[in-house]
């Protein structure tokens, strides 16, 4: 029986054309299959639906994550793999939310998209979309985790993170290698996937969105780190510190995070660093966030410790205990142990 691809379109760059002023808006996803007609001739099944409203990712929202998690869930025993067509500025966000919601994964979930319209000669979208597609094809090396595959290389897409808006070479995993290149063939590379599950999927589908995030520089004051941390209804903050993990150790600063703990506030505390990890305690300028409790994220994406604290503040709602404690485990591979 012939492999099946399910594509899931929910808009970006990679679909969109440009209106009489010149700006791009998204156009529904038959156009696509005009601007890649090699799609007609592989050599597996490809499906597709369209999300109820195409968008730019920056419209993207967790109710958008359920919806295009229940539509895997729902196709989940159909097909041999899954292609999200998504906008790039998200893209990491869609990708680190997607591999929490999906515990025992044994399926590939592959989003990609594009930096020039597919209508557009030199678009990467082409190359993008058809790779995608070999990789969630691909029975033999079915990766079971949710990637991003852009020029040339598959991510991990907890470890993905945007790093241009100019260049084709769109993303970047800083802390991970990559789990497999195109070149003229594609090759996996096998021993970098998460291991296959024993047990049967599930998917849990909520997010509480009662979260910040909190970027120190220099000069920072208390206004500003106490309004945020009175935000009513907060339930949690990253708080984006500097190198491994290192903050002011001014009174102030301490004391407003020690009060916003006591007030049953999660912070993590990742790097402003793209590579590496946060090591609390390496400096004394960590010390006393350790003392007080804040949870050392290592060395995790901003992107997969935001949604990773929406996901585990939704779904185990009440339990501070056992989210600190997975906050600093990896769930689905997107930190390093
Ligand atoms: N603004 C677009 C989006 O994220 C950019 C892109 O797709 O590359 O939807």
């Amino acid at each position: 029986m012939e492999n099946k691809v399910l594509i899931i379109y929910t808009g970006g760059t990679i679909g969109m054309v440009q209106d009489e002023g010149g700006s791009l808006h998204p156009f529904a996803l038959d156009r696509i299959y005009d601007a890649v007609p090699q799609l007609k001739h592989c050599s597996y099944g490809i499906d597709s639906v369209t999300l109820d409203h195409i968008i730019d990712s920056s419209n993207m929202t967790p109710s958008l994550w359920v919806d295009i998690a229940s539509i895997i869930e729902r196709e989940y025993d159909r097909y041999d793999g899954f292609v999200v067509l998504h906008g790039t500025d998200t893209m990491a966000y869609t990708a680190s939310a997607l591999s929490f919601m999906f515990k025992n994964l044994a399926k590939p979930i592959v989003l990609t998209g594009s930096q020039l319209p597919l209508g557009m000669l030199r678009s990467d979208g082409r190359e993008n979309i058809i790779c995608a597609l070999e990789i969630a094809s691909a029975r033999m090396a079915a990766i079971p985790e949710v990637c991003i595959f852009f020029e040339s290389h598959l991510y991990r897409g907890n470890r993905s993170t945007k790093i241009s808006a100019e260049n084709f070479d769109a993303f970047e995993s800083f802390n991970y290698p990559s789990l497999a290149k195109a070149g003229i063939s594609l090759s996996f590379r096998n021993h970098l996937f998460l291991p296959k599950p024993t047990e049967p999927l599930t998917v849990r589908k909520r997010f509480d969105t009662r979260v910040a995030i909190l970027k120190l520089f220099p000069g920072i004051g208390p206004e500003v780190v106490g309004a945020l941390l009175s935000t009513p209804g907060l339930q949690g903050v990253v708080i984006e510190t500097y190198g491994s993990g290192n903050a002011p150790t001014d009174p102030w600063f301490i004391s407003a995070l020690e009060e916003a703990i006591s007030r049953g506030i999660i912070i993590l505390n990742v790097t402003q660093c793209k590579a590496g990890a946060v090591k609390m305690r390496q400096y004394e300028a960590s010390c006393d966030m350790d003392r007080i409790g804040v949870v050392g994220a290592g060395d995790i994406t901003l992107e997969a410790a935001i949604t990773k604290l929406m996901y585990l503040l939704g779904n185990f709602p009440g339990d501070r205990e056992h989210i600190r404690q997975r906050l600093g485990q990896s769930l689905r591979g997107e930190i390093s142990l």
